[in-house]
This record gives C-alpha cells, sequence and structure tokens, in this order.
C-alpha cells in the first residue's frame, strides 16, 4: 500500500511555489499579496489563519490577517472586501470560515472578486470549474486531484466516487475528476447503499466529517481512497476512513492528519499567485 505523504507533497510544492515568487519578483517588481479575513474567536480558525500566514509568508507572498470581533457588523466586513477588490497589492482575499449567525456566508462569498477569490468558491469561479473554464479552483478538491495524479496520472475510465456533495469538497473534486474523463459519483446523506457504490470504485474521495465511516469492506482491492475528512476524537484527529481497515486493501491511501490537510494550505498558495499571473496578463 502506498501510503500518501500531503506533507512531503506540500513540501515539494510549497518550493516550486517560493522559486515561482522569486521569479514573478523579479520580472513585476512586487510579489502577489494573500488576504485572509477572521472574523471571531473560534480557535480552529485561528490556527488555520495562522498556518496560513506563516506559510505564505514562507515562500515571500505578502501576506495580511484582517481580524473582526465576532459582534462585527455584515456591512463593514463587506465594504473591507469591496476596499480590498480595488487594492492591486491584494491578489487572492479569503474569508474564514464558518462565520457568525447574522453574517449571511453566500453575500461573504459574491462581494469577493472572483478574479481574487482564493477559495474558489464565487458562483463564478464555480461555473468556470464546471466549464472547464480558467479560474480558481477550490484548495481541497485541488489538493486531493494533485495527490491522486501523483499516484495515477491518467485517469481515463476510472470510476470515482465521491462521499459528500457540499460546495467546498464534493461537488468541485467531482468535476475535476470528470475533466480527467473519470465516471463520477456524488453520494450524499440520502444515497442508498454507500457501501456498494464504493464497492466499484477506482477511485473514493470521502468528505463527510463522520469518524471512519468507510470500512475496509467498502474498498475494492487496489482502489486509490483520500480522506478529507477531520473529525476530533480522544485520541486525536482521525479522518472518515477508516486507516487500519482500509490500508490492507486500497493501492493508496492518505493518513489524517498528514494527508490532504498540508495539501490545503499549499494549494491556497498556488491559487494566490494564479490569480496575481491572470492580474498581470
Ligand atoms: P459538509 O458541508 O458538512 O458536507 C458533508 C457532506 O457529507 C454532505 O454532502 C452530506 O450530505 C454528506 N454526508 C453526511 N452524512 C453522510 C453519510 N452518512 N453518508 C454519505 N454522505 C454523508 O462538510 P465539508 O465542508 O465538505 O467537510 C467534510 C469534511 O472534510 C469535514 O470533516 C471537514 O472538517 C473536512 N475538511 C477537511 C479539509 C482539509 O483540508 N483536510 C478541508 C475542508 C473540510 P448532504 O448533502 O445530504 O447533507
Amino acid at each position: 500500500m502506498i501510503l500518501i505523504d500531503g506533507k512531503k507533497e506540500a513540501e515539494e510544492l510549497r518550493k516550486k511555489l517560493k522559486d515561482e515568487v522569486s521569479a514573478l519578483k523579479l520580472k513585476y517588481k512586487k510579489v502577489p499579496g494573500l488576504t485572509v479575513i477572521l472574523i471571531g474567536e473560534m480557535t480552529p480558525s485561528q490556527i488555520y489563519v495562522r498556518n496560513k500566514e506563516k506559510s505564505a509568508n514562507e515562500i515571500g507572498l505578502k501576506s495580511e490577517v484582517i481580524k473582526y470581533p465576532e459582534s462585527v457588523e455584515e456591512k463593514i466586513v463587506l465594504d473591507k472586501i469591496k476596499e480590498l477588490n480595488n487594492d492591486d497589492t491584494v491578489s487572492g482575499i479569503l474569508v474564514q470560515l464558518p462565520l457568525p449567525k447574522h453574517i449571511d456566508k453566500q453575500k461573504v462569498i459574491e462581494t469577493i472578486s472572483p478574479n481574487k477569490d482564493v477559495d474558489g468558491l464565487h458562483p463564478i469561479n464555480v461555473g468556470n470549474l464546471s466549464s472547464g473554464y480558467q479560474g480558481s479552483i477550490p484548495c481541497t478538491p485541488l489538493g486531493c486531484y494533485l495527490l491522486i495524479k501523483k499516484i495515477e496520472s491518467n485517469l481515463t475510465g476510472k470510476k470515482a466516487v465521491m462521499i459528500g456533495r457540499s460546495n467546498l469538497n464534493g461537488k468541485a473534486m467531482a468535476q475535476l475528476l470528470l475533466q480527467e474523463d473519470c465516471t463520477v459519483t456524488i453520494t450524499h446523506s440520502k444515497t442508498k447503499n454507500l457501501k456498494e457504490e464504493c464497492l466499484v470504485a477506482d477511485i473514493i474521495v470521502a468528505a463527510v466529517g463522520i469518524k471512519e465511516l468507510v470500512r475496509g469492506d467498502w474498498v475494492k482491492k487496489d482502489a486509490i481512497v483520500i480522506d478529507v475528512g477531520i473529525n476530533k476524537t480522544e485520541k486525536g484527529i482521525v479522518g472518515d476512513v477508516a486507516f487500519n481497515e482500509v490500508s490492507k486493501v486500497a493501492k493508496a491511501l492518505t493518513p489524517v492528519p498528514g494527508g490532504v490537510g498540508p495539501m490545503t494550505i499549499a494549494c491556497l498558495l498556488k491559487n494566490t499567485i494564479e490569480c496575481f499571473k491572470r492580474f498581470q496578463n
């Protein structure tokens, strides 16, 4: 079984991106900039944002975090986003989710310029992805895609099963694999016989949020299994895949932690650089 080392792959990607930033700096006399807006005091969000800022700085991006208290008015956030949309030193804008209940998530997403939407959640970018046009691709599915391609460069005709249909993960992942000529099935909480759907899959991507949902006897021998899930337990973080069982049958599997997570942040940096390049062109 190939243990897919997301940490190592992310490190390699970050090295390439660092070189790219140096080259862009020479060419344009400026570097791409990432601005993250963090609202409230939620600890996981604070940790994610700190990691994003640290990684951005390490590869030479200009990075900035704008923090608001939990009680901030929606209008203040929307006005700040509009200001950042018009700021040429900002290539990418990310508003850390989840948001407090009084702030409309969709309004926030749609206020970010599609050209600076490094999370790839703006409807224009969602449309671009499903039409096969250029645009930002959500960071986690992009990271999963790059990991899958490392294991298998030609995915034509493979049967891929997404577990979960969120805009952030399952739907975008399905589009990426469809573009690779996979035959894609998207499953969700109302799917009947999930096990049977999984058993015919050459590729399984689990993005659900249920601890060890995917069992060893759900997985075909030699399948590639990507575990996006992050579930807190007393023993630490575990994924949506029963690692010990699935590792006995799968051809390749991502661990949790150390699989998809590091790639997500590296892909955020990649998206910021892509936004910068598209703006320059
Ligand atoms: P989400 O928006 O809550 O979506 C979960 C999806 O799972 C939904 O489509 C839901 O179906 C489906 N689902 C729920 N129960 C199911 C079941 N029993 N069988 C099949 N499908 C079921 O979650 P998300 O934002 O996509 O995140 C999913 C997981 O990935 C979470 O654990 C999250 O923490 C993790 N995550 C990890 C990273 C990373 O970098 N590693 C990044 C983002 C998210 P319905 O649509 O029918 O409700």
